[in-house]
């Protein structure tokens, strides 16, 4: 089942792109929260090569058990005090929302020996409930990412608001796509737009129908989560 969903991702992804999936230059990450290893597993037995939590204390013992031969991204919030846990084991942070956590895990990487690379949380929507840095204050964000040495931005990353027709959420989308080709064409020190991490199991074919080039998906893949 976790495979026909795959496939079936996969498929859209082929039809929006008019490309083979390898060929498409998607990223699909398969969320994996609260689902038990042994999904994670089928779903990586059925092609998955990237895995997202949003939980450092649930990524990391799935990390352990499941070891090396797949990507891991943090995709959820970050506390700083947790930074030290996933440095150099996550190929990407996709949450860096404030300039705290990018000066701890500066820190942590430095003292390390380690290159990480994030993803800058964008709030688009403006929603409280969600994090990130809003529009107007990326620039100033930028700037001071740009001095530090061991923390390489790589991309940007948002949440868009649920709504009930998935292509109400165009909006968001278009605006962080032209936010990354801004920035893109400015010629900034440790800041590369590479990757564009948007869309959930509810909107994703507007995400990548929008610019979205990684794509996050659990509950499609795995099942609704209970809370
Ligand atoms: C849970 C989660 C997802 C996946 O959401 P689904 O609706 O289950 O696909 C994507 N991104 C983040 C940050 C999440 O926390």
């Amino acid at each position: 089942m976790i495979k026909d969903n795959i496939e079936n991702v996969k498929k859209v992804i082929e039809e929006i792109k008019g490309c083979s999936f390898e060929d498409s230059g998607i990223t699909l990450i398969a969320v994996t929260k609260q689902k038990p290893v042994p999904d994670i597993i089928e779903a990586i037995d059925s092609g998955i090569k990237d895995i997202g939590e949003n939980k450092v204390q649930e990524l990391v013992p799935k990390m352990d058990q499941i070891g090396d031969g797949v990507n891991y991204h943090m995709i959820g919030h970050l506390q700083s005090n947790k930074v030290k846990d996933i440095i150099g084991r996550v190929k990407l942070i996709h949450s860096v929302d404030r300039k705290s956590l990018v000066k701890e895990i500066e820190k942590r990487c430095k003292s390390e020996g380690i290159i990480q690379d994030v993803l800058i949380q964008v709030n688009i929507s403006k929603e409280d409930t969600k994090s990130g840095i809003y529009v107007e204050d990326l620039k100033d964000f930028l700037d001071y990412i740009e001095g530090f040495e061991y923390i390489k931005v790589k991309g940007l990353m948002t949440m868009a608001p649920h709504y009930e027709k998935p292509e109400d959420t165009a909006w968001v989308f278009k605006k962080l796509k032209e936010i990354f080709e801004d920035i893109k064409s400015i010629n900034y020190n440790n800041i590369k737009m590479e990757y564009l991490s948007m869309g959930m199991s509810h909107d994703y074919q507007v995400a990548i129908e929008n610019g979205s080039n990684m794509i996050r998906i659990g509950s499609y893949l795995f099942g609704d989560r209970i809370y």
